[in-house]
């Protein structure tokens, strides 16, 4: 069993895999090819935001977000201490200073009662991350950051395909960032993102940005990053997405299923009534993880802990949070767990999975 099954995935696929990259290699435009927009404008249509740019990664995607937003250095950014690292890096990058607000323990989103009270005269922009591919309260989070003159910059990298209260992520905030990094929801077979808004002169400035700021070929009327996503890895995507739905659906369903098998014994991450989930990560809570881990690895099934050191406890974070105070995001640091998920995961190995961690846990079998 693999923790994500990509490669099923590609054996479904491959002949649509194999065309569109065939496609490329005759025509031969790798750099900002047919594909680019042929893709840039299925996202868009998909989640609904005006503007798609597609880039070299999510990481890029965050950075030129920030950019285009005008983020100098001494600015304050709000974010979440629960993350992958990269959403807190690219504010550093600028010289900004990320302002961490701790999480609330049931879903493992940013806390928007706790966002208030972290706002200074600095702050700049609100970078909620919809987490495991559940989105955090947007509505709520958007309301505050009006009032303050902020941004909202949605971290989307795992949750391309979900949606809160009807409307799809990346489509929830001034700008969405989403992944195409292999073992995303959507990925690609090598690096990839996509930014999103519906805002035209922010999408003009990150087109331009995206390509060294040029407004014109050879004329540089901003500071960019060579940032392009290329051409086969947006084929790659575009193969992918004719089975996105169908995938989505998929993961809906197992992980319903895994909460059926598990919740009531042990504690699962909850997913809000008014949104969904992609679930790129199904992941549950436990007070005695390292033997749970320990005995799911001896039967072959593979875990991984997403993530382990809250961002602000990382030595390279720590100047920026002299005296850090996160406790829920400490305790689910310690107690998450995340289990093997994906569209071609199948029934069986979903119960043994579930078996067997019902059982690790010490709180008996499914019967
Ligand atoms: C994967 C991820 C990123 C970075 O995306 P890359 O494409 O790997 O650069 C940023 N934020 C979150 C929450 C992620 O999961």
């Amino acid at each position: 069993m693999e923790f994500i099954d990509l490669r099923t995935q590609y054996n479904e696929m491959r002949y649509e895999i194999g065309a569109r990259i065939q496609t490329v290699l005759d025509h031969g435009s790798y750099i900002m090819g047919p594909e680019v927009k042929e893709l840039e404008q299925r996202l868009a249509a998909y989640t609904g935001a005006t503007h798609c740019i597609t880039v070299s990664s999510g990481t890029e995607a965050l950075l030129i977000a920030l950019m285009a937003i005008g983020i100098q250095p001494g600015d304050e950014v709000i974010t979440t201490p629960f993350s992958f690292v990269a959403t807190a890096e690219v504010i550093v990058m600028l010289g900004a200073i990320p302002v961490f607000v701790d999480i609330e323990a049931e879903t493992c989103l940013i806390d928007v009662s706790r966002i208030e009270q972290a706002i200074t005269s600095k702050t700049r922009a609100i970078i909620p991350v919809s987490l495991y591919g559940q989105p955090a309260d947007m509505d709520e989070i958007n309301a505050i950051a009006e009032q303050h003159g902020m941004v909202v910059i949605e971290d989307a990298a795992q949750s391309f395909g979900a949606t809160y209260k009807g409307h799809r992520s990346c489509n929830l905030s001034a700008i969405a960032c989403t992944s195409f990094f292999p073992s995303k929801p959507l990925g690609c077979y090598g690096d990839g993102g996509a930014i999103f808004t519906s805002n035209s002169a922010l999408a003009q400035a990150m087109r331009e940005i995206r390509v060294h700021g040029q407004s014109q070929r050879y004329v540089h009327t901003r500071i960019g990053v060579g940032g392009r996503m290329d051409t086969m890895q947006c084929a790659v995507v575009l193969a992918k997405f004719d089975y996105f739905d169908w995938e989505v659906e998929q993961r809906m369903r197992l992980a319903a299923r895994y909460d059926q098998l598990l919740s009531g014994h042990i504690d699962v991450i909850r997913q809000r009534s008014n949104r969904t989930s992609v679930y790129a990560q199904y992941t549950i809570s436990l007070d005695n993880r390292a033997v749970v881990e320990a005995l799911l690895k001896q039967q072959g099934i593979p875990t991984a802990v997403h993530y382990p050191i809250p961002i602000p406890m990382q030595a390279a974070y720590a100047r920026f949070c002299p005296n850090p105070h996160f406790p829920i995001s400490m305790i689910m640091a310690r107690k998450v767990m995340s289990l093997p998920m994906g569209p071609y995961l199948k029934p069986d190995d979903l119960s043994r999975v579930a078996d067997a961690v019902l059982l690790a846990a010490g709180a008996g079998p499914t019967g």
